[in-house]
């Protein structure tokens, strides 16, 4: 539900949403699919304010509705922001925060490095949310009885309550789920080891979680409702594919130290701007070379050639067109260190996306080209 997690390392973000903020600098994006759930949730509460507050008239029946499920997000926005701050103060950079249907979820831009921050920045939603259980359980006793006041500190206490402890239930992707992996990975030294049991656990919680509408209605012999069966199987479906996503993450780190550019970087061959395509990709056979840069007349790269834009171009035109009809310029950010690897080369290439990089030893001398595709592969595999 409200996870601090790590994207996928394909650097493709996900669908945004609409910004509303960037409370302490983090990017805060409310998914479109969250405008329908507020007003699904709205007219959903609406018969519960009805009830507890009589007399009240529909149009505020429903100002009062929307008022609860305003609060009940910015909660969780405030549980969000509880992992975020911690993780800022810990060193780990985040990426935004963004709320939808479930919940809402807190991107690092990596995983913490040690199970002590791992478990500090899991348990900061929870704690934050418990907290404003407390308050509001405390706040809500002196309201009269029966009014609006009343009603809305009573329930988003209750949203809170049950958000903090659905969240610490120990499976990942839940926040519960971190502190099972960090103690894991503190107990045996691994943090693989740590992902794979909270992984198998938080499944475990999703086949609960889908059982939970049968076994109510075994339970209290009434047929349970079309809406709980639909939350039930989303939540489910939510947790599986979480775990799942985690377990997949976990493997791919295992094989980051398989990228480094010194086994990553084709060797390349440097062609002047105006060379037709045709003998540039000759001399790139010749020397079995793996790319084309492209040099000015004193031999410094000023653009790579697009694997793919040389795809895209007919056999037929190829003798006619100059190389730099299918290079793009290079920017500060194409350029790559050689001495990059693991997630600090990925961190680099989703700072600036591109099909290819030219990579440079520290004494400036051109090593060759990184074809993203090359990179894809190991990730991928
Ligand atoms: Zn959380």
């Amino acid at each position: 539900m409200s996870e601090p997690s790590t994207t996928s390392q394909d650097g493709r973000p996900a669908a945004r949403g609409v910004r509303v903020g960037a409370p302490f600098g983090v990017p805060v994006y409310f998914a479109p699919s969250w405008f329908f759930v507020a007003g699904a949730l709205t007219v959903a509460f609406s018969g519960t304010v009805d009830s507890r507050v009589p007399g009240l008239g529909t149009p505020a029946v429903y100002g009062v509705s929307f008022t609860f499920v305003v609060l009940l997000y910015a909660s969780v926005l405030v549980h969000e922001l509880s992992h975020s701050v911690v993780a800022l103060r810990l060193g780990l950079p985040v990426r935004r925060i963004t709320v939808y249907l479930l919940g809402g979820v807190s991107e690092l831009e990596r995983e913490p490095e040690d199970p002590a921050r791992e478990y500090l920045v899991a348990m900061a939603g929870p704690l934050v949310s418990l907290i404003l259980a407390a308050i509001g359980t405390a706040a809500a006793v002196p309201l009269q009885a029966h009014t609006v006041p009343r009603l809305l500190v009573e329930e988003v206490a209750l949203a809170n309550g049950l958000v903090a402890l659905f969240n610490l239930l120990p499976g990942l992707p839940l926040d519960g789920g971190r502190v099972l992996r960090a103690l894991v990975w503190r107990l045996s030294g691994s943090s693989e080891r740590g992902t794979a049991v909270a992984a198998f656990t938080g499944r475990g919680l999703a086949v609960l979680v889908a059982a939970v509408p049968f076994v109510l209605i075994a339970v209290s012999g009434s047929p349970t409702t079309l809406l709980s069966l639909v939350l039930f199987s989303l939540l489910a479906a939510f947790l599986w594919s979480g775990a799942t996503q985690s377990l997949r993450i976990a493997r791919l780190r295992g094989r980051l130290p398989e990228l480094s550019l010194a086994r990553l970087t084709r060797p390349a061959v440097p062609a002047s701007a105006s060379t037709p395509l045709a003998m540039a990709l000759a001399h790139l056979e010749q020397q079995s070379a793996g790319s084309i840069v492209v040099v000015d007349h004193d031999a410094r790269p000023t653009a790579l050639v697009s694997e793919s834009a040389v795809a895209a171009t007919p056999q037929e035109r190829r003798p006619w067109l100059p190389v730099s009809d299918v290079a793009i310029a290079l920017v500060p950010g194409r350029i790559l260190s050689a001495d990059l690897s693991g997630e600090a080369l990925l961190l680099a290439m989703r700072a600036t996306p591109a099909s290819e990089y030219l990579v440079v030893e520290d004494s400036g001398e051109v090593l060759g080209v990184l074809a993203t595709t090359d990179v894809a592969r190991i990730v991928s595999a």
